[in-house]
This record gives structure tokens, sequence and C-alpha cells, in this order.
């Protein structure tokens, strides 16, 4: 192709090398430093895929020279000039363009710029002020490295799904209510005077229902809205990888999101996973592990010794067994030297706040085992406690005792927190498991009601389907299965409820009387009314996969424009205040309204 330099640019900044030697090119891009060299200045010259260094000589050419000191940090420049390698001694290998540099004949200042609030090399850790500038924050290359990274994958995603006859197909954003457990965004309707779409919390509804429109096979990187307290991996919206099939099992669908898991590795990071991935069941994830994302990666497990106690004269231990409740034990090889007395005041302080009483623990030290309980149990349950934690010198044990779900979730955190004080969480690894065989229900003292542990949507496994009528809904399994990754929940899914009766008696049972399950989802029941095949799905947190990926701490780093923890655009300043003009044309009137929205209300006399 001719070059012609009446255009902006030839090449991008990370291209030129050895090769082009002598060719006159024209670059254009932000000056990311200017260095002044024994009467030569030096720029290096930066755009989106890489950095070139440009060269001033004063005697060659003095107006430009003169015009090139005017030039500063980020101001956005356009170069032609020729190619010549660096003298031997100033190549720089770090960079692809590092032997060479570009001889400077024409500058064009295309736009100055202000001196920045902060610079682009460092870290910074004012992120409010990160966030208030974020289209500077942007040009920083981990943050640009996280969005080309989230390119590449959802680029993977959409050239394996598509491979395997999915269609990607957007649904609603102005749409209805669907209970996701999370407060709906609202949007009032100005065509339907006190009416109000809710901003998706997932397309769940929609993708179900394009299963019953016989798609077939769907899937959307999905933008989700759910109006929640924000935690540090949390943003009021967030992105899915939705993924809804028709006539599958369980199986099929674990089998393609590994798969394309596998893909994204691969063809993003380089690496190669084997498939398939782990599985647990819900209660082997809490027993062994204290959570339903565990972490696996850290290799200790939980350890249920209520058999070794059954006789026990230990107070503590024998009333809890009474009870109906479980012993449990954490066998943290080798941890006793590191973590200590203090240590081990921090792991109690840690079950304390999860409403255990207390925890007792045995330090192991040479043969001795320090502990302010062990006087109570007798020699063979020592004896036995040994055999079945294979406790050996410098070992550290802990219990929980308690009913089955918070003694297992208070070893649980423990061994999270262990694991870091003792800084045995591998940095390396990727450890996926499937999590399976969830409670369909879980029962809410507080409301006093039962609600579903995914969404009313979830199908109850065969076997169980006959306690609905018996009223065993603690007992009753889903299919529905949750991926892990390092202790961190990707996503989840289930196998989907397709008969408008079992979908009422689900409703029913969460306490959704007839008249509101038409109200909000009389389209899904009339739907199940015409042919709906059997249908599941999952979706994945975009967002957090990328962070993983990434190594992003936040998922702030990932996302361009993210809210603070507030949920506050500190860019735009959104959530802003509106005029009372527009306000009124939706038929809403501030029951609260603000100082600023006060001056702006309709004038109590009208003009
Ligand atoms: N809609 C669910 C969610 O957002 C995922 C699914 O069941 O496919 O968590």
């Amino acid at each position: 192709m001719k070059k012609s330099f009446q255009q902006y640019r030839t090449h991008l900044c990370h291209e030129l090398g050895l090769k082009d030697v002598g060719q006159k090119v024209s670059l254009c891009g932000w000056v990311q430093s200017k260095r002044d060299h024994g009467g030569l200045l030096f720029v290096d010259l930066r755009d989106r895929e890489g950095v070139t260094q440009v060269v001033f000589h004063p005697d060659k050419d003095p107006v430009l020279f003169a015009s090139a000191k005017q030039i500063k940090d980020e101001f956005v420049i356009k170069v032609v000039g020729v190619v010549v390698e660096r003298p031997a001694g100033t190549k720089n290998a770090a960079i692809p363009t590092g032997e060479i540099e570009l001889e400077a004949e024409n500058l064009e200042i295309l736009n100055p710029s202000l001196p920045l609030p902060f610079n682009l090399d460092e870290s910074i850790e004012n992120e409010e002020l990160r966030l208030s500038f974020r289209f500077l924050d942007l040009r920083r290359k981990k943050l640009l490295n996280s969005l080309k990274l989230r390119h590449q994958v959802t680029y993977v995603v959409r050239e394996y799904l598509t491979s395997k006859g999915f269609l990607e197909i957007e649904t609603p954003i102005l749409s209805k209510s669907t209970p996701e457990g999370a407060r709906d965004f609202l949007v009032p309707s100005r065509l339907s005077p006190g009416k109000f779409y809710a901003l998706p919390q997932a397309p769940q509804q929609y993708k179900q229902l394009l299963m019953v429109a016989g798609i077939d096979k769907y899937f959307q990187i999905a933008r989700c809205f759910r109006d929640e307290d924000l935690r540090s991996d949390r943003q009021p919206e967030f992105t899915q990888i939705d993924i809804e099939a028709s006539f599958v099992v369980v199986d099929d669908i674990l089998q393609w999101v590994e798969e394309m898991i596998q893909q994204i590795f691969s063809k993003v990071l380089g690496i190669e996973l084997s498939l398939p991935f782990a599985r647990i069941t819900y209660k082997q994830a809490l027993d062994l592990y204290g959570s339903d994302k565990p972490d696996l990666r850290i290799a200790w497990q939980i350890q249920d010794v209520g058999e070794v106690f059954e006789n026990t004269e230990f107070k503590i231990f024998r009333e809890v067994l009474a009870r109906g409740g479980v012993i449990k034990a954490l066998n943290a090889k080798q941890a006793s030297p590191v973590v200590g007395p203090t240590g081990i005041a921090e792991l109690e302080e840690l079950a304390k706040s999860m409403g255990a009483k207390g925890l007792a623990y045995i330090r192991i030290e040479d043969k001795e085992w320090k502990s302010p309980i062990v006087k109570f149990f007798s020699m063979e349950e020592r004896k036995k406690l040994e055999n079945v934690l294979g406790i050996e010198p410098a070992d550290l044990i802990l219990f929980s005792a308690g009913p089955w779900d918070q003694a297992c979730q208070v070893l649980g955190k423990v061994r999270l927190q262990l694991a870091e004080m003792t800084r045995s969480v591998p940095s390396n690894e990727w450890k996926f498991v499937w999590v399976t065989d969830f409670p369909l229900f879980e029962y809410s003292p507080l409301e006093q009601k039962w609600n579903s542990v995914h969404h009313p949507f979830t199908r109850p496994c065969q076997e169980d389907i006959g306690k609905l009528d018996s009223g065993r809904y603690d007992e009753i399994r889903a299919l529905a299965y949750d991926i892990v990754l390092n202790g961190v929940e990707l996503g989840g899914g289930s196998i989907r409820i397709h008969e408008k009766e079992l979908q009422e008696k689900i409703f029913s049972i969460l306490g959704i009387d007839k008249e509101r399950q038409k109200l909000l989802f009389g389209h899904l029941l009339k739907a199940f009314q015409y042919g709906a095949p059997p249908h599941g799905g999952i979706a994945l947190g975009l967002d957090r996969f990328v962070m993983l990926l990434s190594g992003a701490e936040t998922i702030r780093d990932v996302i361009a424009f993210p809210k603070n923890r507030h949920g506050v655009d500190l860019l735009t300043q959104s959530p802003s205040e509106v005029d009372f003009q527009q306000l009124k044309e939706l038929h809403i009137k501030l029951a609260f309204p603000s100082l600023d929205s006060r001056l702006r209300q309709e004038p109590e006399i009208e003009p």
C-alpha cells in the first residue's frame, strides 16, 4: 500500500523494528516522556499498542526542534520521520521497538494536555481520584491490559459457543422484575403513568421463554443490575456470560462450560487445563471445606470427630452431641509454630463473629499437646483423635462443635484465614470445582418462610419431588450447580422447571399466592402451556472471571467505568438530580426532595 503522510499514521507504536530502517513513516500518540540529552530531545511516543522513541536533532531543523521543545507529557502529537537503528549501547531490549528510533522530520501537535493529576507509571492508592479521572486511569498499562484480556475472553466465548450451535440473542434492559434475590432498579414509565420497568437482575425468564420459542441454544454477554449494598467484588451493574439450552441434562451444561473455560485458558493465557473439573456435592463441600465455594488450593480438610467423642466426659462436646450437633476438627499441618497464641486468639475472634462460643484448639509442640481442653479427654479419646486426624509434631488442631452447618462454616472460615496466616495458598494454581446437589430451599427465620437457594425456576431432583407434598422442604435437593475457581464462585445454574403445575407448586411453597403468581409470572406460566421443552442453563460472572485471570484485586479494575463503593460514578457524578420537568413527565413527585431539587420544585403559585 502506498503511504500517504496526509493520513494520521502509517504504523502503530509497537510495530517498527530493524526491518523498517530507512523507511519514512508517520506515528501518532501521546507523549509518554520527554528527555533532553546533551542537546538531543528524546520523546517516548505511546499509543495503545506500544512505545517508539522519537529523536529531534537541534542542528537538522531548528524550527522543528523549537516546536519539539514545546511539547509536554500527554500531548497528542503526530510525527513523520525516518526509522534509524539506535547507536550501539543505547538499545533497549525491554521493548519490541528498542532497536530503532524515529528521526523526526515533521511534528504536529494535535492537542495539548494539562499536567496530569497523577503519574501514569505509578500505582496510585487514591482510587477515588483515579475514578474521577477514569479516562486517564485507563491509559495505565495495568487497566488497559485488563480491558484487552476481557475482550479476548468474550471473543473466545463467542467463538466457542457459536461453534456449538448457540445463538447470541439480546434480551430487554427495560424489563420486568425477576426474582434473583436482590432489590430491583426501577425505571418509571412516562407512557404508562404509575408503572415501572425493572432493569434485569438476570435475563432468566427471557432465556427460558427463548427455549419455549424453540431457540434451542442461546447465549448472551448480558448486562445485569442488582440494587445491593456493594462489597469489594460487587457492582450495581455487572456482566454475565448467560447460557440456556433445551433437551439437556446437567452433564451437558457442565461439559460445555468446562470446554469453554479450557479454551479461554488455552487461547488467552496459554495455560492447558485438564478436564473434567472436580465435582463435589454441596454436603461434601460443607463437610470437607466448610464452604459452598471451597478453595481447593488449600490441602487441609475438615473432619468429623463425633465418633471419637461419642462417650466423652467433656461436657461441651457431650452436650452438643446430645442435641444432635456435630464436632468438627481441622488439622492444620505444621501450622503450630507459625500461628502461635496471638494467631489463635485472632482465629477465635473470627469464630465468635460467626456465632460460635469459642474455638477449642490443640497445639502440638514436639510430642506435647498444649491445649486447655485436652485434660478432659480420656487416653482412648486421645489415641483415637491422633489416628483419625493423623496428628504429628507441629500440627495445630482446631475444633468447632455445634449445629452441622455452623460448625462446618466456622472451620471453613478458620481454614481460609489459617491458610493466609501460614501463606499456604499457592498463587499460581487454578483449582476449579463444581458444587452440585444444592438444597432447593432454605428457611429464613427472619421472614419465617422458605426461600429458593438459587431461584424459583430451579428444578428439584427427580427423587426428591415427592417431598414437595410431604412438607420436608429442607431435604429436597436441586438440579443446581455452581462453578468455583480458587474459592470464588464464578457462576451457577440449574436444570429448570418446564411444567406449569410444578412451577406453581414451587411458587406456592415460596409464599407467592395464585394472584401474585399471575401478576409476576403470568407470562412464564402461560408459555409453559404451549409445549415448553425441558431446558437448563447457567450464568458466569464475567467481571469476576476476568478479575481472577488478570490478577486484579477488585472487579472495578476490569470494568471500564465502574461505580465506587457507594454506587456513584465519580467521573460523570451519576446518580444525579434531575429537573422538576423531567420528574413531572414521569408522574413522579419526590417525597424527600434534597436541598437542590427543592430549589427546583414547582413554584407554589403558577405565574
Ligand atoms: N439467572 C441465574 C443467575 O443470574 C443463573 C442461571 O440460573 O442461569 O444467577
